[in-house]
């Protein structure tokens, strides 16, 4: 059931570098939301900003009518600008759940990595939760520019193990988190490697460089897609994605995705013009 209404604000936290987490008042949200589902969320007044945005929801959590869900987001436009300056008690305009969640592991002994870049950091918490409530025991590798874009660490699950790295050396390993994914199936015999299962979202490029990784080292994975979004739910057509093997083949990224599985995305037709 898709829930469409207007929900309260309960806190709007700073949590550095134009990163924040908000908590919304949304039990019929989040009662049936899974990992990798994203709400559409309209912050503005009146017309403006027209159209909701798009959020992963990060976790789940217990509030006055039940259930929260929360979600970390980044400023860097209209929207997410309009929705940092909002205070506990606003209002906000909300759809959701929508789009296919994160399928779980069959088997809970196999490795699974959760590789995030940058904000999409956003959907692993609540990942976290439901794979340590399966028996997994998920490790997550996380990158981002610098050490201080490395945020909601504190908003995981105990129980989870986490490697960072930054491109300019500033904490963990220097350099892409793709490389640490890499190093990691490189350790794994081949069978367990094939078995392995990497969870996958970040900025497009890098999750094209896991995307490779995972073909060469033939191992499994899903990946959180982002793009523009108009509508959500199928109609506008702005967040399409060629899909391999079919030339004139498109998926939505609302409806069909975010999450994809690995090695079905036609990466080049993707970054043509
Ligand atoms: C399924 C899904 C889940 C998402 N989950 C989260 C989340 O949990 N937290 C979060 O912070 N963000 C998330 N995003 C991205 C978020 O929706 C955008 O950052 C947001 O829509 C930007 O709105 P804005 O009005 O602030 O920026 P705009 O004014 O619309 O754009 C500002 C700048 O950001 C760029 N931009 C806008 N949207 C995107 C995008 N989707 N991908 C790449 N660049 C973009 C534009 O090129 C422009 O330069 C998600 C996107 C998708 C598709």
């Amino acid at each position: 059931m898709i829930f469409s209404g207007t929900v309260a604000l309960l806190e709007n936290r700073d949590l550095g570098h134009d990163n924040f987490l908000a908590v919304l008042d949304a039990p019929e949200v989040g009662q049936s939301m899974e990992p990798a589902q994203f709400v559409m969320v309209r912050a503005g007044e009146g017309t403006d900003p027209l159209l909701g945005r798009p959020y992963s929801v990060a976790r789940i959590g217990e509030g006055p009518n039940g259930v929260t869900i929360q979600l970390i987001y980044k400023v860097v436009g209209r929207g997410t600008g309009i929705m940092a300056g909002l205070r506990a008690g606003a209002e906000l305009s909300v759809v959701g759940p929508l789009g296919q969640p994160f399928p779980l592991p069959e088997d809970p002994q196999v490795p699974v990595f959760l590789v995030a870049g940058g904000i999409g950091i956003a959907p692993f918490p609540f990942l976290s939760a439901r794979l340590l409530a399966a028996g997994c025991h998920p490790r997550l590798l996380y990158g981002a520019r610098s050490s201080g874009d490395l945020v909601g660490r504190d908003l995981f699950p105990p129980g989870i193990e986490m490697e960072v790295a930054t491109d300019d050396g500033s904490g963990g390993h220097a350099g892409f988190v793709t490389e640490l994914l890499d190093r990691h199936l490189a350790a794994l015999d081949t069978r367990t490697r094939q078995r392995a299962m990497a969870y996958v979202c970040g900025p497009t490029p890098m999750m094209a460089a896991a995307d490779a990784v995972l073909a060469r080292h033939e191992s499994r994975g899903h990946l959180s897609l982002e793009a523009f979004m108009g509508c959500g739910f199928g109609v506008c057509l702005s967040c399409v994605v060629p899909l391999v093997g079919q030339e004139t083949g498109y998926a939505r990224i609302c409806v069909d995705g975010p999450t994809f599985p690995a090695g079905s995305i036609d990466w080049h037709r993707s970054q043509s013009p």
